[in-house]
């Protein structure tokens, strides 16, 4: 099979994100763990080379469709495959500050202001127990919804279609945070990068 799953470059330089988040960590993040997840997929799905041919997100969102001795694996390691690419452009040193367009009103509808969004999110991200994700999604019927996950579980595989992802593994900021959470989810919104959100809702909404 040619179709195997390669790392996907990052879209800026290792340091293009100081001094929020620090070279070493995105150099192993990507390098070394989303690299490990590529590594995983492919060896899953060498099992059953067929769903090389099929998209991930459609792997991702029918789980359960899968030959059982793989169902762990992909969501496991495609799902850190899916998360870490999404993630990536959604940090920009360019970005922070508040959203824009059509998601900024929604933001703004469903929350009442990009403050209580923040907040809830916030604490979305400091009560995930152990390793995962908080999300912004737009659910089935089109409202936004945040959400968390655990591991590399996405909101994919519960019907729900994110726009902002944050990786609260403690891969993602232990080098230089160490055990202080809460300062990695304070320095991350530094780096929003709120004009990809935009990008992201205003596909799905069509
Ligand atoms: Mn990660």
């Amino acid at each position: 099979m040619s179709n195997k799953y390669t790392l996907p470059p990052l879209p800026y330089a290792y340091g293009a994100l100081e001094p929020y988040i620090e070279a070493q960590i995105m150099e192993l993040h990507h390098g070394k763990h989303q690299q490990a997840y590529v590594d995983g997929l492919n060896a899953a799905l060498d099992k059953h080379p067929q769903y090389f041919e099929k998209p991930l997100i459609e792997l991702l969102q029918h789980i359960e469709h899968l030959p059982m001795d793989i169902q762990a694996a992909v969501r496991n390691h495609g799902g850190g495959v899916h998360n870490h690419t999404f993630f990536w452009h959604l940090m920009s040193i360019k970005g922070g500050g508040e959203p824009v367009g059509k998601s900024a009103e929604a933001i703004n509808d469903v929350f009442g202001s990009f403050e209580i969004f923040k907040d809830k999110l916030t604490t979305s991200a400091k009560n995930r127990f152990g390793s995962g994700w908080v999300w912004l999604s737009l659910d089935a019927g089109g409202t936004l919804v945040i959400s968390s996950t655990a591991n590399q579980d996405t909101p994919l595989s519960g019907g729900l279609f994110p726009v902002l992802g944050l990786d609260v593994w403690e891969h993602a900021y232990y080098l230089q945070y160490f055990n202080r959470r809460t300062d990695y989810i304070s320095a991350w919104w530094n780096i929003v990068n709120w004009e990809q959100v935009e990008e992201n809702y205003v596909t799905l909404i069509g």
